[in-house]
């Protein structure tokens, strides 16, 4: 893959004080600023109507701004949408392609788009529609697709300008799991191999295991911006499922861990977010007890998003579950 390099080092996504205001006078973006280095997975997350899709728009053209700047690689979409269109690969919600078309024209013809030779999208579009495993459908027409594979022709799409920087809008949505995994699989990929990555999704427990850095977005402003780990360290409390062996007896106290026995194997460990687990297993081990497996018991960063999209409600407590 050979990429232009524009503007040196700059950003993946530099994004300073973007406003827009829609003619029916809703603030969807209330000077939102935003930085993505090259070679980022990065989650952009958000209830439903915090301005991810608006955000989105501006970035691929088709929203104007108010007010404000975004730039990819250092190319102003104001200055040059052209420019920053060729930088990205978009795959957007909803499917949006000729549904009468087959994957191999669908993929040949936005690629006429970009001014690519047909020679090069053609071997392009073999060697994506085959990554994401559509390469025996390549010649049908996509409404006898299913779901999931439709998704993955939006991926294949997307790639045809071979872009630095995919942005995948809600790309599961609906699909099943084993699907779900071979996307993610090809997106790693690529992602490994310098592309960078931009996912919105309302699948946390997707975002928690993919992206390195994060931004929360709610009411048209960034309200979290950093990084998955240290996101994941404010949360004060954490509670484990343990599957154990040798609960014979009755529960061990332990300093520092609240102890629940759930059934004869199954124990639940409610402690600081930052408990040395060592310990807990110490402790453990020491009243003949093995663990032979665990897990969070609910997951960690939907518990945050939840709590800081109630922050910014003023509701500080229960009710609302957005994602
Ligand atoms: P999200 O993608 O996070 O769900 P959106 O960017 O779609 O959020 O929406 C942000 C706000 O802007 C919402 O209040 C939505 O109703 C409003 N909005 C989105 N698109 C338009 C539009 N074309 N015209 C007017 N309001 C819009």
């Amino acid at each position: 893959m050979t990429h232009v390099t524009p503007a040196g080092d700059a950003p993946a996504l530099a994004v300073e004080n973007l406003r827009k205001t829609y003619s029916s006078g809703v603030e969807a973006l209330k000077g939102v600023s935003l930085t993505v280095q090259p070679g980022d997975f990065f989650a952009l997350l958000g209830p439903n109507g915090a301005g991810k899709s608006t955000l989105i728009g501006i970035l691929s053209s088709l929203v104007n701004p108010t007010s404000g700047d975004a730039r990819v690689f250092g190319i102003s979409v104001h200055a040059d949408r052209g420019g920053v269109m060729r930088q990205i690969g978009l795959v957007p919600q909803e499917i949006n392609f000729n549904q009468f078309e087959t994957p191999f024209e669908i993929c040949v013809n936005v690629a006429g788009f970009y001014g690519i030779p047909r020679a090069i999208a053609k071997g392009r579009a073999e060697k994506y529609l085959n990554e994401l495993r559509l390469w025996d459908k390549a010649f049908q027409a996509t409404r006898m697709m299913s779901g999931g594979m439709k998704r993955r022709l939006m991926i294949a799409r997307a790639m045809m300008n071979e872009p630095r920087l995919l942005i995948l809008d809600e790309p599961t949505a609906g699909v099943d799991i084993e699907i779900r995994r071979s996307m993610w699989h090809f997106i790693t990929g690529i992602n490994r191999a310098g592309t960078t990555v931009i996912l919105t999704t309302h699948y946390l427990e997707e975002a928690e295991q993919l992206c390195r850095n994060i931004a929360i977005i709610d009411h048209g402003e960034i309200i979290e911006d950093t990084s998955m780990r240290k996101l994941l360290g404010t949360l004060d409390v954490q509670t484990l499922v343990l599957d154990v062996t040798g609960l014979d007896g009755s529960v061990p106290a332990l300093a520092g861990v609240k102890l629940t026995r759930i059934d004869g194997q199954t124990l639940e460990a409610e402690m600081p977010g930052s408990h040395n687990l060592n310990s807990l297993f110490a402790a453990l081990t020491e009243h003949g007890i093995t663990v032979t497996s665990m897990r969070n018991k609910t997951n960690r960063l939907e518990e945050l998003f939840v709590r800081l999209v109630e922050r910014g409600n003023g509701q500080g407590g229960k009710g609302r579950v957005a994602a």
